[in-house]
């Protein structure tokens, strides 16, 4: 069977056993699904680059059980002990100084290691199982092909994949978008990625402001690379542009039968243009981060030609969100 429950015990240790020997397994995070490799061993997480189609070169969080089990992947900066202490077990992964000829293919052999102890009770059982394995840690991308939208439901990982991929099932993901990722390499922490903790939040926790990202984490809109991109092409749009739009696509790509639309709509207000599928955005970004990736899966499966999606407010606890619609929205290779 592809996809087990996640809190099925002999399922847990069918999946421990299958990384062990160097295979891969997806599985639950609270953020969104993973495509686990034993990152101890260069030769599985090899598996993982070549199903996703992924560049060596970009690379991968090692998951550990907790903070102890850092350590056999880096050396712990005091920097990165207090964002541990601070947010661990949940969404934030920490960029450290990687421990030599350790997990090097999954840090695309750079000098540094993102660590991250997920929060999710079936990542935390699989990383337990793995542990009486000899296994100490999973370098785990989200589980979807490279550039695409990341599966927060098992059966979207299934979709990805194939029945040939053992899936655990442990739910909806609760926050629905990737961690955020800080460089702990120094004495400033920098934000590589928003993630659903805002840097506010973050900053809070380490009394501390966060720097900007640097070289991997371009800011400027125009050099973003496409990523977490649905089929439909993606526009943001600002509030008092959606009418135009609507009219626009609406002619271009016809109004359909009922259920057959092809242009969709996220936007807080409904839209003034027959002939389009409407979602409500949500008021709250910890929602709308929970929705997002489901949403534009689910207009794919209907065959939407056209995702025009409202720009949210640009405060700090919509970065995260605002970061992955960008880049979804960015120009295609
Ligand atoms: P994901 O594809 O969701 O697993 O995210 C992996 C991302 O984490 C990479 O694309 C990088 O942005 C970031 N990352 C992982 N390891 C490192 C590292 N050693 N240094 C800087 N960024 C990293
Ligand atoms: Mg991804």
């Amino acid at each position: 069977m592809p996809i087990v429950s996640g809190h099925d015990v002999s399922a847990l240790a069918q999946a421990a056993d299958t990384l062990a020997a160097d295979g891969l397994v997806a599985m639950p995070t609270e953020t969104v699904y993973g495509l686990a490799a034993r990152a101890d061993h260069d030769v599985a997480v090899a598996g993982i680059f070549s199903l996703k189609g992924r560049p060596v070169d970009h690379p991968l969080i090692v998951h550990v059980a907790d903070a102890q089990g850092a350590a056999a992947f880096a050396d712990i900066t005091p920097l990165g002990r207090r964002l541990m202490q601070a947010f661990w077990p949940g969404p934030v992964s920490v960029v450290l100084p990687r421990r030599p000829g350790v997990a090097s293919a999954a840090a695309a052999h750079q000098a540094t290691v993102a660590l991250r102890c997920p929060s999710h009770p079936v990542a935390q059982a699989l990383l337990a199982q793995c542990l009486a394995r000899g296994v100490p840690g999973l370098a785990a991308p989200s589980a979807n092909r490279f550039g695409k939208t990341s599966p927060t439901r098992a059966a979207h990982v299934l979709d990805e994949f194939g029945p040939q991929m053992l899936v655990l099932d442990g739910g909806p993901c609760e926050a629905g978008i990737e961690s955020a990722i800080v460089d702990a390499t120094g004495e400033t922490p920098r934000l590589l990625r928003p993630g659903t903790l805002s840097r506010d939040v973050l900053a809070q926790g380490l009394q501390q402001a966060l720097m900007d990202g640097g070289p991997q984490a371009p800011r400027v809109s125009g050099t973003l690379a496409s990523h977490y991109a649905p089929d439909a092409a993606v526009r943001l749009l600002a509030r008092d542009a959606i009418h135009a739009w609507a009219q626009e696509q609406v002619r271009a790509h016809g109004s359909g039968p009922a259920g057959a639309h092809r242009v969709a709509l996220w936007s807080v207000m409904p839209p003034t243009v027959q002939g389009i599928l409407w979602r409500r955005m949500p008021d709250d970004p910890a929602e709308a981060a929970q929705q997002l990736f489901e949403l534009l899966r689910g207009w794919d499966q209907q065959g939407v030609a056209v995702i025009g999606i409202e720009c949210p407010p640009g405060e700090p606890a919509w970065e995260g969100v605002l970061d992955r619609l960008v880049r979804a929205g960015a120009p295609r290779p």
